[in-house]
């Protein structure tokens, strides 16, 4: 009956991301006659030098150039005109109109991408000076994962500085692979890293998957919708892992409550993250939100690695008193 129960809660899941996924519109705004026409005019401005002229450092540091320009300008101008005459908000090129901070293309998202990366930095440095014994299993384990995910971090606030094709391929596949590698250690805590060959092969099949993936989007097709529904996939049975690792050791670890807490907040999250809207202020859109509210869960999911640590030292010292 629970397994049934946790099967049709799994298909509905993702069903329901996928319905959900498949309806999400294309960008109307960089399809309309009026944006074509903005932007084939100010082009015409590029080449003569004429507007929107010499642009400032600032902006081409940050890889700006004369073309960005027109689009950037046409965007707002655009958008100011929808607004002004109750105009719903179009997005273009696949984003919300963001106002731009010293060519930096979504500065929220960045700021909050850094948070998470500070997270984590913090809630290892509090791991270290609370478990500082080597001899836990599973350091190794987390140190990878402060890695995987400090990378993925950093490619997050690439992308968000500045939407390229090969940043925002960065930012996905890095993305995956930290989902993915807290699925894998979700396994290692379930089984127990002692079961050197079973961890080993499960290291191994999911590395081939992630290759995959990536190598499909990377040089063959780049396809969002099965980018994204791959994503989802991983993303719900991670979650599901770790919420049924809580559910068969809350009776003896009551310190899981802390894992279930990160799990269901990123799952809550992630409702927001769905649910798109225009940016507030032209800055803060439901994505840079999410990033902002996964930002104390990195922090917290240490207290979480903490206790846990504490528990597996202490189980330890048992066995080895009684052996
Ligand atoms: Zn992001």
């Amino acid at each position: 009956m629970k397994m049934s129960a946790i099967f049709f809660l799994i298909q509905s899941c993702i069903l329901f991301i996928f319905l959900f996924c498949n309806s999400v519109e294309s960008s109307r705004g960089d399809r309309s006659s009026k944006f074509h026409h903005c932007i084939n005019t100010c082009f015409k401005g590029c080449d003569l030098d004429e507007y929107p002229g010499k642009l400032p450092i600032y902006l081409t540091l940050f890889w700006w150039d004369c073309p960005d320009e027109c689009k950037y300008q046409c965007m707002h101008n655009i958008t100011q005109s929808d607004v002004r005459n109750n105009r719903p908000v179009k997005q273009y090129y696949g984003k919300w109109p963001f106002v731009r901070f010293l060519g930096i293309q979504e500065p929220a998202s960045v700021l909050f991408s850094i948070f998470n990366a500070i997270g984590h930095l913090l809630g290892w440095k509090m791991l270290r000076s609370t478990v500082p014994n080597s001899n836990y299993s599973m350091h190794l384990v987390w140190k990878a994962n402060l890695v995987v995910s400090l990378n993925a971090w950093f490619w997050s606030t690439v992308f968000h500085t500045r939407d390229f094709n090969w940043t925002e391929k960065m930012d996905y596949f890095c993305a995956t692979s930290l989902v993915m590698f807290s699925f894998f250690t979700c396994l290692m805590r379930f089984i127990g890293l002692e079961n050197k060959c079973s961890c080993f092969l499960i290291g191994l099949l999911l590395c081939s998957i992630y290759s995959t993936h990536v190598f499909y989007l990377g040089f063959i097709n780049f396809d969002y919708g099965y980018n994204m529904k791959f994503n989802v996939t991983i993303g719900v049975i991670n979650l599901l892992s770790w919420l049924s690792w809580c559910l068969t050791h809350y009776k003896q670890q009551p310190y899981v409550w802390k894992c279930a807490f990160v799990s269901f907040g990123v799952f809550f999250l992630l409702g927001l993250e769905l649910g798109d809207f225009p940016p507030i202020l032209w800055t803060f859109d439901a994505h840079s939100l999410w990033h902002l509210g996964t930002s104390p869960l990195c922090y917290f999911w240490y207290s979480f690695l903490a206790d846990d640590a504490k528990h597996q030292l202490s189980m330890q010292k048992k066995r080895r008193k009684s052996s």
